[in-house]
């Protein structure tokens, strides 16, 4: 059900219908068919239709590592979005310029494949599908003006003269939530001088499933293979660089955009054909220093957004949506234990080390990469080297960015 009117009463709300609200819904509300979910989402002022554009899905294409993969299995989901999905079977990093490169084939970790790309548009139509078959959970718009009252047992969201009270908060409005700030909130915020420059390339050439990841001084280019449209190969770019270097680009017709893409990438995918769906996204890092409060958490990108170089924002936030799950499953729906500190707290704490490796690689992954500076290029190249000639270390390189080294991962299908 879909309406702007708040019930005076839930168990859980969650703030924000992205890709983390839409799952966190799906997973709550199936684990507990008791539980009433309000999923609010954001109501564009003068527009009462929202799209999944509108809610801020721009034309980005999400890597699904395994430990997803498998996460989404267990909830049952999986098997709608796969066919969705082009999976990469093998890795290609390499440095302009210089001679480390490092090839990663997933047979050889014993995985079908490291990850699987999908359109994130679509990846939030197949969940909104989902959600909406889910009894327990009532869809609401509300504004970016509500507040948050925090309460004796819970937490009241107020917007205008609605309101609502319940016993768990989930704010999952994107980066550095208003709702947050307005409670004291505080983000820690870095920019990059960087943005990310992401378009779909139709290629000439099959992509076998393999995922290019190039360093250049300037910035890491990723492209990654996408499930054909109308019989044609395609690719998603997600190219680093400087603000007016991307402008540049998003203005450039198509011959010369491919021109500069064939110079910084070289020519190892064949001659593309088309480019579409350029979009510049500019590229900070926002973690808040709370994650939790009594009765009120913190998920997604609201917790945690990070440079993309590494593919890692919204996997890592699916291994917190199901160990959140666990540390909720002990509670029964009438338990007055729901959005208790403790609980939150040893979510917190079960998810502190995973959290803390991922932003900081997908922090020093871009600095290292895009530094011309010589013993750092020098290093990088033997790290590369190193990967490649040391069967352990890449093998452990590989299981991390397949999000398989935490205990998440262990979700079977
Ligand atoms: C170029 C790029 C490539 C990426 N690639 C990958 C990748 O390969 N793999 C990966 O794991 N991650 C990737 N990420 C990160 C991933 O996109 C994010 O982790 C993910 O989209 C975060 O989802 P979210 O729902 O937390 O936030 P958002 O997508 O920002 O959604 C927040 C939602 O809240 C809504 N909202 C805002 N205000 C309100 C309000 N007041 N009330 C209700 N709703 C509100 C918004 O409309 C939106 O629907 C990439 C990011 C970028 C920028």
């Amino acid at each position: 059900m879909n309406t702007n009117i708040l019930p005076a009463e839930t168990d859980i709300v969650i703030s924000g219908a992205g890709l983390t609200g839409l799952c966190l819904a799906s997973l709550l509300a199936r684990q507990q068919p008791s539980w009433n979910i309000l999923l609010l989402q954001a109501a564009p002022p003068d527009d009462d239709s929202v799209t999944s554009r509108d809610a801020g899905f721009d034309h980005r294409q999400i890597v699904l590592a395994e430990s997803s993969r498998r996460i989404l299995s267990h909830m049952g989901l999986w098997s709608d979005i796969e066919q969705h999905t082009a999976a990469i079977t093998e890795i290609r990093v390499s440095d302009r310029g210089h001679i480390g490169r490092s090839q990663l084939v997933a047979l050889e970790q014993n995985l079908d494949a490291y990850g699987y790309v999908i359109d994130a548009a679509q990846l939030a139509s197949l969940l909104s599908a989902a959600v909406d078959k889910l009894p327990n959970v009532q869809r609401s718009k509300v504004t970016n003006h509500f507040v948050l009252k925090p309460i004796a047992n819970g937490i009241v969201l107020q917007e205008g003269s609605n309101s609502v009270h319940a016993r768990l908060t989930v704010l999952a409005n994107g980066t550095a939530p208003l709702a947050a700030q307005k409670l004291g909130i505080a983000f820690q915020c870095k920019d990059y001088g960087q943005c990310a420059l992401t378009a779909e390339l139709t290629l000439t050439k099959a992509h076998r499933g393999i995922a290019y990841e190039r360093f250049t001084s300037s910035g890491p280019i990723a492209l990654l293979p996408l499930p054909d449209l109308n019989d044609s190969p395609r690719a998603a770019l997600v190219w680093t660089l400087p603000l007016p270097e991307a402008e540049d680009l998003l203005n450039a017709d198509e011959d010369t955009f491919i021109e500069r893409l064939y110079v910084r990438f070289g020519q190892r995918i064949g001659p593309v054909a088309a480019v579409a769906r350029r979009v510049v996204v500019p590229l900070a890092r926002t973690v808040a220093t709370e994650q939790v409060r009594n009765h009120l958490l913190l998920m997604g990108s609201s917790a945690h957004s990070l440079h993309p170089v590494a593919g890692q924002g919204f996997n890592l936030t699916l291994r917190d949506i199901a160990t959140l799950g666990e540390v909720l499953s002990g509670i029964a729906a009438d338990d007055g234990n729901l959005g208790n500190l403790a609980s939150l707290q040893l979510y917190e704490e079960r998810r502190r080390a995973d959290q803390a490796r991922v932003v900081a690689f997908s922090d020093v992954l871009p600095a290292v990469f895009a530094n011309n500076n010589a013993p750092l290029s020098i290093a990088r190249n033997l790290a590369l080297l190193g990967l490649d000639l040391a069967p352990g270390l890449r093998n452990a390189f590989a299981r991390f960015g397949a999000g398989l080294s935490t205990r998440e991962a262990r979700f079977n299908d």
